[in-house]
């Protein structure tokens, strides 16, 4: 028989968590509702997937995720400038935000917007956490099956979720 209620690979799991950095400064958290992800395919950084699993609806952990377990860790030289003129047109460009780019060699990657001065756009292969050790603070709300789109879509639907 399998354990129906605690958070394994193919459950959705609701969660209310607090992300603070090392000086306590709280960088995320939830807000109302909890936040819905599908347990088992990456929704979250690996450090807190991995301290959640097995858990059950109602236990509350704390987490200190190291950047490797993270949003990775900070790589030195990774910004660069690009011409506004280099994104799709009508795109709005702010800080913080990630895009998809196309390496010369084809290979698909996540960059991220650091700044934006004027048309000059500074992007960055970090995350804008990368390179901090994250202190996770999560209360487990529910825990069910999910169903066989979340699966394929590889996200969690309904409250918490994507909407789409
Ligand atoms: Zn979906």
């Amino acid at each position: 028989m399998t354990d129906n209620t605690t958070a394994t690979s193919g459950k959705v799991v609701q969660i209310h968590y607090k992300l603070s950095d090392d000086d306590g400064t709280v960088l995320d958290q939830s807000s109302g509702t909890p936040m819905a992800y599908l347990h088992g395919h990456g929704n979250i950084v690996p450090g807190l997937e991995n301290a959640l699993e097995g858990k059950s609806a109602g236990e509350q952990i704390q987490v200190v995720v190291e950047p490797g377990e993270g949003y990775g860790e900070f790589i030195e030289d990774a910004a660069e400038s690009v011409h506004r003129n280099d994104f799709p047109k009508g795109m709005e460009l702010q800080a913080g935000m990630p895009f998809r780019a196309q390496t010369s060699s084809g290979e698909v990657v996540v960059l991220w917007i650091e700044s934006v001065k004027g048309a000059r756009v500074t992007v960055t292969r970090n995350h804008p956490l990368a390179g901090k050790r994250l202190h996770f603070d999560v209360t487990i709300e529910s825990v069910r099956d999910a169903s066989e789109e979340e699966i394929a879509h590889g996200h969690a639907h309904g409250d918490g979720g994507h909407h789409h």
